[in-house]
């Protein structure tokens, strides 16, 4: 799975005609093997303790390139953080946020996807993507 994503990045770079940089495989390779909602501090501080020489910056601008390469999706909390979780082509789900821990929990409902796109065909619309953030509080928060 992870040399999938690999491939797919190296064939996104090679279209855009972005040379491979040594910082770029290893700021991959820290996000790949990362659990997933991860922030540009964290990913950073992570490569940071191992490869002193990579900026913050660069592991932000990174992120957003795996976003556009599709190989990575980004979670928005309701404060404005944003977090960053790998994908898969194909592979989708939704997410429930807690505005008390930030934790997030993942779900995938079929009823609801079949809903949006009988919604979107009553509007002669058609999806490319969509997703779904519902902001509350978790049930630890709530205890
Ligand atoms: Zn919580
Ligand atoms: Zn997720």
């Amino acid at each position: 799975m992870i040399i999938e994503k690999k491939k797919a990045f190296n064939s996104f770079s090679a279209k855009k005609g972005l040379r491979s940089t040594r910082q770029r495989d290893i700021i991959l390779d820290f996000f790949l093997s990362t659990h997933q909602h991860i922030s540009v501090e964290e990913l950073y501080l992570k490569i940071k303790a191992i490869h002193p020489g990579i900026g913050n910056a660069t592991v932000y601008r990174t992120l957003k390139l795996f976003v556009e390469a599709g190989l990575a999706r980004e979670v928005l909390l309701h404060d404005g953080q944003t977090r960053y979780e790998h994908i898969m082509a194909g592979e989708h789900h939704d997410h429930l946020v807690c505005t008390g821990c930030n934790s997030i929990i993942e779900f995938e409902n079929e009823t609801i996807e079949q809903l949006q796109n009988e919604i979107a065909a009553r509007h002669g619309f058609m999806i490319q993507s969509h997703k779904m953030e519902i902001y509350g509080l978790c049930a630890s928060c709530r205890s």
